[in-house]
Parts: C-alpha cells; structure tokens; sequence
C-alpha cells in the first residue's frame, strides 16, 4: 500500500487571496505518463470535520487495493487494525485550512467504456457558516464544483434549503452553457448525508437516499417561484443527482486515540462504506470531466485550475458569467497549450545538441511542418466561443510560434559552426602531422 499523503493545491492567504501551489500542481497533473489522459475527479467538498478527510481515506484505501480484494465481503477494508492514512482526518494543524488538497499520485484506470483514465481524489474545505468568510468558502466550493467530474457534497444530518443554494450559482452558470451534444454543464452531483438520524423514515444507503431527493427536489404548488427554479435546474445541469444516506460511525471515532481502523467502526457504517466506495468507483461510474461537451485531460485541467484561480482573484463577486468567460478563455488556452507542445516536440527533436545540424533552410522547412502540426491540433481541439475569438487565437498562436524560429535557428547554427570548427580541428592536426 501507498503511503503517500494529500497536498495542499490551493491555499487562501491572509489577505483573502488564493494561492495555487504551481510546482504541487504540476507535478500531479503534467506527470508524462498522465498528462494526455482524460481525467475523472472525485471531490468530497463540505464544512470541517464533517468527516470528508475520513472518508477519501477510504476511497484511497479502495483505489490502492488489489481487484481481487474488490468485492462484496468489502476485503479491501484491509486488516482489522490497520491506521487509516491519506488525507489527514484528525485534529492537528490542517484542521482549519480553507482550501483544496489532492492526493498526489493519479489512479490510472479504465472506464467500463475500455477508455484509460487517471482519477484523481479531491478535499475541499471551508467554513460554509460565517457571512465573513462567505466569500472564501463560496470560491473554493465553486473552483472544486467546475474542476470535479463526481463532486459529493458532505453535509451533516439532512439535506436543507440552504445547501440547495449553494448550487444557484452553477446552474445559472449551466443555463450559460449551452453544449452542442446536448450534454449538461456538470457530470455527478452526490448529497452525501453524515450521521442521517432518520433511519426509520429512509434507510441507510442509495436507497433511501434516493427517496429523500426525490422528497427535497420535489416542486408543489405553494413553492416561491426561485425555490422552484432552483429544484427544476439542479437536475438540468448535472448528468446524475444522487443522494447516500450515511449512518452514524459509532462513538469510538471521537476518541483521540482511534486510529481510523475499521473494526472500531459500527456495522451500519461499515456496511454503508461497502455499499458507497466501490459503487463510486465502479467502470461505469467513472465520469470522464467534460467541459462544453469536451473530455478534458490532465494538462488541461491544469490550465483550468490557473485560469480559475487568476480570475477568481481579481474579482470581487464570481457570477455565472464570469464563470462562463473564464472557461470560454481556459478552454482555448488548453488549446494553445497543446499545439504550443506539439510544435516544441517536433523542433527540439530536429534542432537539439544530439542531432546533426541541418542546413539553414532545414529548419524552415522543419518549421513549417512543426507549425502545421501545430494548427491541426488547435483545430482538432475541443473550443468553447466565436469563429471570430477563435480565429485571433489562432493568429496569436502561429504569431508565437514564427517567433520561437531565430532561436531553432541559433541552436542549429551553433550546432553547424561546432561542427565546422571541428572539422577544421582535424584538418589542422592531419596537415601538421
Ligand atoms: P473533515 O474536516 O471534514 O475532513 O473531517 P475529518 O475527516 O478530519 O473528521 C473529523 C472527525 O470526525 C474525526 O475525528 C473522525 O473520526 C470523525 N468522523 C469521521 N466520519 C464521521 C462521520 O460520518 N460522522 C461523525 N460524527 N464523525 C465522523
Ligand atoms: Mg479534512
């Protein structure tokens, strides 16, 4: 088993402002052998200690055993004694971070599609109570929102107006959004219910958690017109609503003590974490991120995550069309990205110190090869925005790219005056010889 830990990707400093941990990021996400995969991110997301650090443990746990131990006894749950290591779920300093931690190795998988994924675990946490910090809390819950693929938002004991509300504001985002395919703006949306008291009116698990939705969503006649609204678009913005209802760890948790191992645990929960985990992570559960319709992969993901953050920074209030322009923005620079790759592959292999100089007009040619390379990609490219937005990227970036040419150009010729000075070393010596 893996004993690596999450790391923080986004913090929030003192003065209100987000940080993302670029080098953290990168590592996780531009890692070679995951960088093209198409990405499925699990978030837990809700206020602290609402177990949601305790919980992706055990997603971890389930991830990083072996499929054999994937089944109905829940073998996975590992030996009785075993400490539950991953995302730090007890007291200690991170108790009050706000902010956004991953664990830092992707699971590389298949979907039940046959299509290889990297799945990425998420913990997402903020007050969600004080008016001071509504700000902070509404950010990070939005970032993890449009950067997940299954967001479960953990919420103590019921499900209630306010946690409805919370999601105003991506499905106004989502009316914005108007795909193509007819996909929806959001993949899974999980109401995952803590320590439900009410058993006896919905049973622990999907079931029962189904029923209550069904309850909570429901639109009657006397409803004000917004709570309508907001019931009609919750289901039209995501791909799946679902709801879990979660029965009560038992009080052995709270003791300072407890090591997380899952014989501690009462049965009900037990049998609720054999029911939720693998039902989460089964192949044809695994949602691919999809924005506008469009998979997107690690890398691009990575560029969402800057452009988010830089935008939510700069302004005071995100609204759903601040949302809308940001994507439209990370979704071309994605592009650009890629195609600025493809075109930097192709000249470093024919321009770099182990490969033979060419003449002068060799790296034009090769140049103009990489270049269309280059726009074959953009092109091919998932995009969101105008003809017209679209076409002055594309002039920017073949502007960039003409402009990285007198430096292929240098490295050859150096390569070319190396070699002539080589040359005529060895001549020299053979005349003196
Ligand atoms: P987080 O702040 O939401 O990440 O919460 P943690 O995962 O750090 O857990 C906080 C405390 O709640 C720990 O002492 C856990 O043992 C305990 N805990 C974990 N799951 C549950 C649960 O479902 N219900 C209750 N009541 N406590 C839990
Ligand atoms: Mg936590």
């Amino acid at each position: 088993m893996s004993g690596l830990r999450s790391v923080q990707v986004v913090n929030v400093n003192d003065n209100h402002n987000y940080v993302l941990e670029d080098n953290t990021l990168q590592r996780i996400l531009l890692r070679e052998d995951v960088k093209d995969l198409p990405l499925v991110v699990v978030s837990v997301a809700g206020a602290y200690r609402g177990g949601k650090s305790f919980l992706l443990s055990y997603f971890l746990r389930y991830l990083n055993s072996p499929t054999e131990k994937r089944n109905e006894n829940g073998d996975w749950l590992g030996n009785e004694t075993d400490p539950l290591i991953g995302f730090s779920w007890k007291g200690g300093s991170e108790r009050h971070t706000t902010g956004i931690l991953m664990y830092p190795e992707p699971f590389i998988t298949t979907t039940a599609a046959g299509e290889k994924v990297a799945v990425l675990l998420m913990d997402t946490q903020g007050t969600f109570d004080s008016s001071s910090t509504v700000r902070d809390c509404s950010i990070i819950f939005a970032l993890s929102t449009l950067i997940s693929s299954v967001q479960i938002y953990n919420l103590k004991e019921n499900l209630q107006e306010d946690d409805l509300q919370y999601l105003q504001l991506f499905t106004e985002y989502g009316k914005l959004l108007k795909n193509e395919d007819g996909s929806k703006a959001f993949q899974m949306l999980m109401f995952l219910i803590r320590d439900w008291p009410y058993y006896y009116e919905h049973a622990f698990g999907a079931k029962g958690g189904e029923e209550l939705l069904k309850k909570r969503l429901e639109i009657t006649d006397k409803m004000p017109k917004e709570l309508c609204d907001l019931r009609e678009h919750i289901r039209s913005c995501f791909d799946k609503v679902s709801c879990f209802l979660m029965p009560h760890p038992g009080f052995k948790v709270s003791n300072p003590s407890y090591n997380g191992n899952f014989s501690e645990l009462s049965t009900e929960f037990r049998n609720a974490l054999k029911e939720l985990v693998p039902s989460i992570f089964a192949p044809e559960n695994l949602n691919i991120k999809k924005i506008n319709g469009v998979k997107v992969t690690c890398a691009d993901m990575y560029t969402y995550f800057q452009t988010y953050m830089t935008a939510f920074n700069s302004d005071s209030m995100i609204t759903p069309s601040s949302i809308f322009e940001n994507t439209k923005r990370a979704a071309l620079m994605a592009a650009i990205r890629e195609a600025t790759s493809k075109y930097t592959k192709i000249m470093d292999a024919a321009c770099n110190t182990d490969t033979p100089s060419m003449p002068g007009e060799g790296v034009r040619v090769t140049h103009n090869q990489a270049l269309a390379k280059a726009i074959e990609a953009f092109n091919k490219k998932g995009k969101m925005g105008s003809q017209k937005e679209i076409g002055a990227y594309l002039t920017q970036l073949k502007r960039d790219l003409e402009d990285q040419l007198p430096r292929y150009g240098l490295m050859n010729d150096g390569k070319y005056r190396k070699l002539a000075f080589e040359a005529k070393e060895v001549f020299d010596n053979t005349v003196k010889a």
